[in-house]
C-alpha cells in the first residue's frame, strides 16, 4: 500500500459547478483535515523517488492539479500555503495565460489558465509544474508524430520557461496506451500518470477528488478507510463520462 496522489482540477465557487470542481469551502476543509492528521506533502518528483524505493515517509501525500486553471493560483495556492503544503500542477501548455475558448458557461464566463508569471511565483514556494500535453487531446487517438509533438513540445516549453526538469506526464482524460508510454520514454519522461487509480500496466495511478466528495470520501482515497475500491469504481465512471466534456469539445488537431 502506498499513498496514491490526489488529483484536483478547479478550486472555485461559481454558478457552474462541474463534477471536477472543488469549492473553496471543501478545499479548505480537506487541507485542514490533512494538516490536523499530520500529513505533509511531496512534489511528484519526491513521490516518485519514494515510490521507486517503496519506502514512503509516514503520512506523506502528493497533491496534484490537472489542466492548470488560474483558480489554482487564486484559491488553492493561498490555502495550501497556510498549511505549508506544496503541489504538482500538470499544465496544458498550449493554454498558459489564455482563456480557453470552449468552456464558456451560461453567463458567458470563460475559464482562465495560469500565466507563466503565476506559475513562476508558485514555483518559488516549492510547487512543481509538469506536462499535461500541449492541447489536451485523447492520446490514444494520435499518430506517433502527433504524440511526439504533444509530449515533446510541452516538455521542452515548460523546461525553457520554468528552468526545471519536466519528467512526468499526466494523460488527458487519464487515457493512454502502449504507444503513449513508448513515446513518453523516448521524449525523456520518467513516468506517466493515468487515471483512474488502478491504471493499466505502465501507468501510475492517481485518485480524483470531485465535487461530491466529502471528508469521508477523502479518507477512503487516502487509504484510511475500508472503501477505497468503491472510490475507484466511482472514479472510473466519472472519468468515462468526462471524456465528452469541455476540454475535448472544439478540439481539432492542427498539426
Ligand atoms: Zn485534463
Amino acid at each position: 500500500m502506498f499513498p496514491v496522489p490526489l488529483v484536483y482540477h478547479k478550486v472555485q465557487d461559481s454558478f457552474e459547478l462541474g463534477i471536477t470542481t472543488t469549492t473553496l469551502h471543501q478545499f479548505r476543509l480537506q487541507m485542514g483535515y490533512l494538516h490536523r492528521k499530520g500529513y505533509h506533502t511531496l512534489t511528484i518528483e519526491e513521490w516518485f523517488y519514494y515510490f521507486k524505493t517503496r519506502n514512503f515517509p509516514q503520512r506523506s501525500l502528493a497533491i496534484t492539479f490537472d489542466d492548470g486553471y488560474e483558480s489554482i493560483y487564486r484559491n488553492a495556492f493561498p490555502i495550501m500555503e497556510e498549511y505549508g503544503f506544496v503541489s504538482t500542477v500538470f499544465v496544458v501548455v498550449g493554454f498558459v495565460g489564455k482563456e480557453n475558448n470552449w468552456d464558456v458557461n451560461l453567463w458567458g464566463r470563460r475559464s482562465k489558465h495560469l500565466s507563466w508569471r503565476q506559475m513562476k511565483e508558485m514555483a518559488t514556494y516549492g510547487h512543481s509544474f509538469q506536462s499535461h500535453t500541449v492541447n489536451h487531446p485523447d492520446l490514444t487517438r494520435l499518430t506517433p508524430p502527433q504524440l511526439e509533438y504533444e509530449l515533446g513540445y510541452s516538455k521542452k516549453l515548460l523546461e525553457d520557461k520554468m528552468g526545471e526538469a519536466v519528467e512526468f506526464l499526466a494523460c488527458p482524460f487519464g487515457r493512454g496506451n502502449l504507444l503513449t508510454n513508448q513515446v513518453a520514454q523516448k521524449m525523456g519522461y520518467k513516468a506517466v500518470f493515468g487515471q483512474p487509480s488502478e491504471g493499466k500496466k505502465g501507468f501510475l495511478p492517481r485518485e480524483g477528488i470531485y465535487l461530491i466528495d466529502t471528508l469521508w470520501n477523502l479518507r477512503q482515497k487516502l487509504g484510511e478507510g475500508r472503501f477505497l475500491w468503491e472510490e475507484r469504481v466511482k472514479g472510473r465512471i466519472i472519468n468515462f463520462f468526462s471524456r465528452g466534456t469541455p476540454l475535448v469539445k472544439g478540439y481539432r488537431y492542427h498539426r
